[in-house]
Parts: C-alpha cells; sequence; structure tokens
C-alpha cells in the first residue's frame, strides 16, 4: 500500500489551497483499485479516519481545511476504440485522463462533439459527474456508458447515459451516487460526420474577426481556448476553480420582476424556464474586482472566485457567503455553488 502520508494538497488543487490530507492514494487502474479498497489494511485505515475523498485535478473543490483522512487520486489512463463506423467512434477513455488532454487527442483524429468543451481543466472521470459544459454543449450528448466502482459492493458496475440521470450542471454520481462511486472510465460516442454549435455569441464573434466562414472542429476548439484564456484566470496564475455559482434558472413571474426592475437583465430560455447569467448579477450588484485580503472576485469574470496567494478556503468561502446574501436581497435569487465545498467529518 504505497502511499504519503500528511500530504499537501496545495499543487493539487487549483484554488491553490494549502491543506493536508493524512493519507495520498494514488490508482493507476482497475485492478490496483479493487485491490486497494479491498485490502483489509486500507479498510481498517479507512475506517479509522471520518474523512475518505477521492479527487481527479481537484479543479472543482474547495478545499475550507485539512482532509482528516484519506484522499484517493485516480489516476487510471488509456484511450482505446470500442467500435468504430463510417459516421462514429466510440472509445473508452481512463477516468485519469486529462480532459483537455482527450480533448486534443479527439480533435486531432477528426472526432467530433466535444470541440466547444476544450480547455476545461480537469479529468476525463470527473467530467460525467457534474455534467461538464460551455458553450452551448454538455458532455452528456456524447457519453454512451459510465463503468464506476461501487465502493459498499466492492464491486464495477456499468450506468448507461438514461442511469446517468444528466441534468444541467448534475448528474447522478453528484446527487444519490455522491461518495458512493468511483468512475473509472467512461465511453463517448464521437462523430465522424460533425455538427457544429456555434449559437453562442462569443463564438460567432471570434470566428468572424477571424475570417473563418466554415468552421472546422480544429477552428473550433482553437477560438474556444483563445475566448477562454482572454477572459478565465489561468490556475497556475491566480487560484479558482472556474465558475464559483451555478447560473439560476427562475420562472416567468420571477423573470418579469426582475424585467421590470432591470430592463437590461441577459437572459436564456430554458425550457419553460429562464436561465440568468450569475456572473451579471454579481457583477451588477458590485463584486467584480472585489477583494477581501487574498480572497476575492476575479476583474473580468465576477462569477470566478479567486485566490490571490494565501487565502484560506474558509476566507474564500466566507466571500462566496457574501456574495449569495447580497444577491438575494438584491434580486431575490438564491445562488448555489457550483463547486464541491470541502467540509471535514472531524471526529
Ligand atoms: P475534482 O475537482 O477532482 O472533483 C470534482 C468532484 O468529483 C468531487 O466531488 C470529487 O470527489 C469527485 N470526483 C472526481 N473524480 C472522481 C471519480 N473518478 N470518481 C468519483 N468521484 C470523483 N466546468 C464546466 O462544467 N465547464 C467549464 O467550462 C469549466 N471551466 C472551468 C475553468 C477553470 C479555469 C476551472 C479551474 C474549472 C472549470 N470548470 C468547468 C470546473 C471543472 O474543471 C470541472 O468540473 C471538472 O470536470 C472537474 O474535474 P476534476 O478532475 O478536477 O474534478
Ligand atoms: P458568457 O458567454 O458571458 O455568457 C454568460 C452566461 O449566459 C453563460 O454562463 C451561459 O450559460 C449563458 N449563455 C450565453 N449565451 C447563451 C446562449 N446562446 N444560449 C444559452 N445560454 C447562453 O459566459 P462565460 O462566462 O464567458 O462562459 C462561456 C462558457 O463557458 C459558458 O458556457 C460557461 O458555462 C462556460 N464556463 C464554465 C465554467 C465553469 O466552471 N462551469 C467556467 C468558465 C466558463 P451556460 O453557463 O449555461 O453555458
Amino acid at each position: 500500500m504505497k502511499h504519503n502520508t500528511q500530504y499537501s494538497l496545495k499543487e493539487h488543487n487549483t484554488f491553490g489551497i494549502d491543506v493536508r490530507c493524512q493519507r495520498y492514494f494514488s490508482v493507476e487502474n482497475e485492478k490496483a483499485l479493487q485491490n486497494l479498497l479491498t485490502d483489509p489494511a486500507f479498510t481498517s485505515l479507512k475506517e479509522s479516519y471520518p474523512d475518505f475523498l477521492v479527487i481527479g485535478g481537484a479543479s472543482n473543490i474547495l478545499f475550507t481545511e485539512d482532509v482528516n483522512g484519506i484522499v484517493l487520486k485516480i489516476s487510471i489512463e488509456g484511450v482505446t476504440i470500442k467500435e468504430e463506423t463510417d459516421e462514429y467512434v466510440i472509445v473508452r477513455v481512463g477516468a485519469g485522463v486529462e480532459w483537455h488532454y482527450f480533448v486534443e487527442f479527439a480533435v486531432a483524429q477528426d472526432w467530433g462533439g466535444i470541440e466547444n468543451l476544450s480547455c476545461i481543466p480537469g479529468s476525463v472521470g470527473a467530467a460525467p459527474i457534474q455534467n461538464i459544459g460551455a458553450y452551448g454543449v454538455e458532455v452528456s450528448r456524447v457519453i454512451e456508458a459510465v463503468d464506476a466502482y461501487n465502493i459498499a459492493l466492492n464491486e464495477f458496475e456499468r450506468f448507461n447515459k438514461e442511469e446517468c440521470h444528466f441534468g444541467y450542471r448534475e448528474s447522478f454520481f453528484k446527487m444519490q451516487g455522491q461518495c458512493r462511486y468511483i468512475i473509472t472510465s467512461v465511453d463517448f460516442k464521437l462523430t465522424k460526420k460533425h455538427v457544429l454549435h456555434l449559437e453562442y455569441g462569443a463564438i460567432k464573434e471570434e470566428l468572424k474577426n477571424l475570417n473563418i466562414e466554415n468552421p472546422t472542429i480544429a477552428a473550433v476548439s482553437r477560438v474556444v481556448c483563445a475566448i477562454r484564456s482572454s477572459k478565465l484566470p489561468q490556475p497556475k496564475q491566480i487560484g479558482n476553480a472556474g465558475s464559483f455559482f451555478k447560473n439560476p434558472v427562475v420562472d416567468s413571474v420571477l423573470m418579469e420582476r426582475l424585467r421590470s426592475k432591470h430592463p437590461d437583465v441577459p437572459h436564456h430560455v430554458f425550457g419553460r424556464d429562464f436561465k440568468v447569467p450569475a456572473g451579471w448579477l454579481i457583477e451588477k450588484a458590485g463584486w467584480k474586482g472585489y477583494r477581501e485580503g487574498d480572497a476575492g472576485c476575479h476583474e473580468k469574470q465576477a462569477l470566478v472566485l479567486v485566490n490571490h496567494g494565501k487565502a484560506t478556503g474558509k476566507e474564500i468561502l466566507a466571500l462566496s457567503k457574501k456574495i449569495q446574501k447580497d444577491v438575494f436581497q438584491k434580486f431575490g435569487i438564491q445562488l448555489a455553488s457550483e463547486v464541491n465545498i470541502f467540509l471535514s467529518n472531524h471526529q
């Protein structure tokens, strides 16, 4: 049972929060995962601590304190073709593969479907958990199946798309399945005859600026990365976990009330309701660029909370709560965090 003790997670979370865990394990394949989780020495160690946390790139976690127990990093690699026709390819990808590496790989093979999801940090295994999305595409669109390890039963299970219960930044794994399963690989069905999704304003504008009339998936991927790097802070330079809050979905009554007070409020039809950009609400409430010690709200994208250097997770969490309260007072909308807040179970 090779592992590290009293291990610093500072370099292992994109917020750059300086916390430790008691024990840090990494597994590189399914067999090693099963061997570890059924090893009596490991199970008794696991029972002796209150915390057990599975991570990929920790780009969607805010650590507010030390992990009093085990952190298990999923490092399962591999990209394997399972099925291929003239129309599509089905590939199985290890949960530990870096998401953007997989996007680049797919684009290089001219396999379409995930080019709008370029430059999202994190691992393939975490992608289904919050059903990652950007620029009008959610990963659920191309997921065929998810393989996961059932921690209580010590066996592998396969989830087809319906069983994953994907929603807006949601899935079974983020709800009832949370803490019960470890995702080991994901099957994706990618296209050879592409359907591009260019409806988001920023993509259209950037393609126009570059005089690209008939974009390839490689061009879309490049454009998405360029837009993202122009407005999102790079975690290596300024710690962050992307959007801190989900975009709220409001009904037509609240939407009308909002519109009568703020005629400029942007909104997008979302089924029978409306999605309002959380970043706009936060900016309108005056928080954009705000800083309290080293915890702050990014100067170019108010939805992103940042660690300017030595902020603690608790300081960032406290700032997020102030923003939630203020937005609620000003607009009557309760923002929900998208980032997973780690709180120790203590003992
Ligand atoms: P982690 O942060 O390690 O884990 C996230 C959650 O999943 C935790 O609860 C963890 O316990 C659990 N988990 C991780 N791996 C496994 C596994 N194998 N099995 C079971 N549970 C697991 N997200 C978007 O949706 N769209 C974006 O456009 C986007 N842009 C971002 C931009 C930046 C700059 C940053 C920093 C983040 C962004 N994110 C975005 C958020 C984040 O990148 C994604 O949510 C990503 O999928 C998280 O992957 P991860 O491997 O880092 O997961
Ligand atoms: P933006 O273009 O400024 O738009 C603001 C919000 O409006 C977005 O969050 C988006 O919702 C929504 N929106 C814009 N155009 C839309 C359309 N045509 N139809 C429906 N909804 C529309 O957003 P941004 O902050 O620069 O981010 C760009 C994209 O990257 C977004 O899709 C965003 O989700 C994604 N992103 C996500 C994270 C994260 O951590 N989750 C971080 C950075 C960027 P959606 O968010 O639902 O798309």
